[in-house]
């Protein structure tokens, strides 16, 4: 796999400096590989050395994203090293139950903390995949989702709005510029966001050019007026439409820049720059 980066100075250059620059991310075809049983040594950030996790579902090459059972479920650990040299009582090691797929292809340009794509691959299923684990295998509690009626406000001035609490504002406001809104999308007036608390939260809505309406979040809040997450979507949302790369441009999905730049230039695999 091979990513090629093309205008890589305008994205070197704004690294620091906010507007402008362009990177098209363009992703070789997924290889659909047989997976490979093996023992995956797998470190998480912020934690100590590598751990070893038992494989046979996946494909695994050093480099490679994964998530696993265990102790760091919910964290996304990078493969360091494999060997199918191995022999070992399956049910004492923790399993590597996800890997992702970062077949990502698309042109993005880079607009406040996002960078703005109009044609990438990167729907909302596909970065749900990237940052949430599958359930548990060990833990494995069935959900059974139901929902009242959705949020409605007017974009313009939803601080206005009885169902903004003032308090929530300045925290959602944090929210937006210590950069947890991680994506967004907006298809078709439906739109998600997925935004960092203390998990990853999806805020779903339905947007008409002027009208928030239908929006939920899956955090556990659950008041008579809207949550942080859900009202730091609202600040992205006219923060983005400000913009004019946005002008007369209905679809749009926006990747948080310091995950983009995880993405597409921390990896271990080989990046080609052009
Ligand atoms: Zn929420």
């Amino acid at each position: 796999m091979s990513f090629i980066r093309k205008n890589v100075i305008g994205f070197a250059d704004t690294a620091e400096n906010g507007d402008g620059g362009a990177v098209t991310v363009e992703a070789a075809p997924a290889e659909t590989k047989e997976p490979v049983s093996c023992i995956a040594k797998v470190r998480f950030e912020g934690s100590g050395p590598a751990l070893d996790y038992y494989n046979d579902e996946f494909y695994l090459e050093p480099g490679d994203r994964v998530f696993v059972s265990g102790k760091y479920y919910g964290k996304r650990g990078l493969v360091e090293s494999v060997t199918t040299h191995f022999r070992v009582d399956k049910n004492k090691y923790r399993k590597v139950i996800a890997k992702n797929d970062l077949h990502v292809t698309g042109r993005f340009i880079r607009a406040n903390d996002k960078m703005i794509s109009f044609d990438t691959n990167l729907d909302a299923e596909r970065f749900a995949s990237l940052m949430i684990p599958p359930r548990d295998p060990e833990n494995d509690e069935e959900e059974e989702i139901v929902c009242g009626d959705g949020w409605s406000v007017d974009l313009t001035d939803f601080e206005e709005s009885e169902c903004v609490d003032c308090d929530k504002i300045m925290p959602a406001l944090d929210y937006c510029t210590d950069g947890k809104v991680l994506y967004f999308s907006l298809i078709n007036g439906r739109g998600t966001a997925f935004i960092k608390g203390k998990s990853i939260y999806k805020t779903e809505f339905e947007f008409d050019g002027k009208t928030v309406s239908g929006m939920f979040c899956s955090c556990p809040f659950n008041d008579d007026c809207l949550c942080k997450h859900e009202i730091a979507v609202l600040i992205t949302l006219r923060m983005l439409l400000s913009r004019p790369e946005l002008e007369d441009k209905a679809d749009f999905t926006a990747l948080d820049y310091t995950l983009f730049r995880d993405f597409f230039t921390n990896m271990s695999k080989e990046i080609t720059l052009k």
